[in-house]
């Protein structure tokens, strides 16, 4: 798909500006209404989902350049995806992917912000876009016995994401995860060696990189002969499980996030989680598990434009609706002793963390400000605990707990299934 494949779409947008908020009949509280961070830092509308598409129609009609404001605005957006959901409540229209399609316009003619390009040729000289860190890639697992899915054979795949190889912080996680799989018995491999799944260069715009790296992936993973591959980092989760499919490379593999693996053996009786965790949480649904997290739909056929666009065949939209939910859920509440208290923005209408789109290192005082947005709904719901599923996000509130000397505390659920199990 290019930019012109969806310019129905953005000529649909009839600037209502729905993108900006939660739908009315889903919003839980005054005091959040707001979904999108672009727009509520920024405050006028070229940093909304509407305003974006609006100038994917000026750049297809060459009524606009791609200039440095251009870039600023492309990329002060966390492709969190929250405008997608909150338009399609009542319009059938495409917001995310032509937004995404802007960026890989940009890239393709060479108009590109130089930290993200630092990212990406380390990406291609290191196979990673972590720039800086003291650990070695296979380090996590090197006090555990675990096989290599490139050299021996094994039943599943645990794939840990770059932003917790290289982060001895989020150890802990994957670590507790291998741990956890063996207790059930499962006959699990990691890749000592393990390749970034190049999610996130799709994000910031470099769709070659991006598919380059998914077909050399599933080449390795297709040869092991495992079937399931579980990750415990939302991006990589959607980078297997959606633009996999997307780029027509995933085949058959089951991809599941820690979270529903977990459920699904808890549910089965082959995790039993009986020691007491006495804590009051809260649990923030990242956006790349929740609304970004359903399948993809292949659609394929004839738009036929208008006011309202009509789809011949009838297309099925992603809506955000069937997002990984309920597992993380599920999961805490099997834990003797948690009080699970939700926040007013959940589900398909969560706020973003702050750390994606390439934000976190493009403009790291919007990914803070957009961290913070979603510290302060923690603590109204009484909570200083919160749970989350991904290291992007964990990441993020760590470090602004850690500016702030915060009393914050910041877990994984895997961390705190651990607790209860092992
Ligand atoms: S993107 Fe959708 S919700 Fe936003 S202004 Fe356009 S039509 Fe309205
Ligand atoms: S992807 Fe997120 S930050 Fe970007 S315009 Fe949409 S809601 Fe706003």
């Amino acid at each position: 798909m290019a930019l012109t494949d969806y310019q129905n779409d953005m000529e649909t947008c009839c600037r209502c500006s729905a993108c900006k908020f939660i739908p009315l009949e889903k919003v839980n509280g005054f005091n959040y209404v707001n979904v999108c961070p672009s727009i509520s830092r920024y405050d006028f509308h070229a940093y909304s989902g509407g305003g974006r598409l609006g100038m994917g129609v000026a750049l297809l009609e060459n009524k606009l350049d791609y200039s440095d404001k251009l870039l600023e605005i492309v990329y002060n957006c966390q492709m969190c995806g929250a405008c997608d959901t909150s338009c399609k409540y009542a319009m059938d229209m495409e917001v995310l992917d032509p937004i995404n399609e802007i960026r890989n316009s940009c890239v393709e003619s060479g108009h590109t912000v130089p930290i993200l390009d630092k990212l990406i040729t380390s990406l291609r000289a290191n196979g990673s876009m972590v720039l800086t860190s003291g650990a070695k890639r296979g380090d996590w697992a090197k006090e555990l016995k675990v096989k290599d899915y490139t050299k021996q054979k094994a039943e599943v795949i645990y794939h840990a994401g770059c932003r917790t190889c290289f982060d001895r912080d989020m150890w802990n996680v994957a670590q507790s995860a291998i741990k956890l799989m063996q207790k059930a018995g499962i006959d699990v491999a990691i890749a000592h060696e393990e390749p970034c799944c190049g999610g996130r260069a799709y994000q910031m715009g470099y769709k070659e990189d991006a598919v380059n790296r998914a077909s050399r992936n599933m080449d390795v993973i297709k040869k092991s002969g495992v079937k399931t591959l579980v990750t415990g980092c939302a991006e990589c989760y959607h980078a297997f499980k959606v633009l996999y499919d997307k780029f027509g490379v995933k085949g058959s593999l089951e991809v599941l996030h820690t979270t529903e693996y977990f459920d699904r053996l808890i549910k089965t009786g082959k995790l039993k989680p009986n020691k007491k965790v006495e804590l009051s949480v809260t649990y923030h649904d990242p956006c790349h598990l929740g609304r970004q997290g359903e399948p993809y739909i292949h659609w394929q056929g004839k738009q036929i434009p208008g006011q309202i666009i009509l789809f011949d065949p009838p297309k099925e939209f992603r809506r955000g609706t069937f997002g990984v939910y309920e597992p993380p859920r599920d999961v805490l509440k099997s834990i003797p002793g948690i009080k699970l208290t939700e926040m007013e923005r959940t589900k398909e209408y969560a706020w973003c963390c702050g750390a994606g789109g390439g934000v976190r290192e493009s403009n790291p005082d919007f990914a803070r400000w957009t961290a913070n947005e979603r510290i302060k709904e923690v603590r109204a719901t009484g909570t200083s605990v919160i749970v989350s599923a991904c290291p992007g996000c964990e990441t993020s509130f760590r470090d602004i707990n850690k500016e702030n000397s915060g009393s914050l505390q910041v877990y994984d659920v895997v961390e705190l299934l651990a607790q209860a199990i092992l």
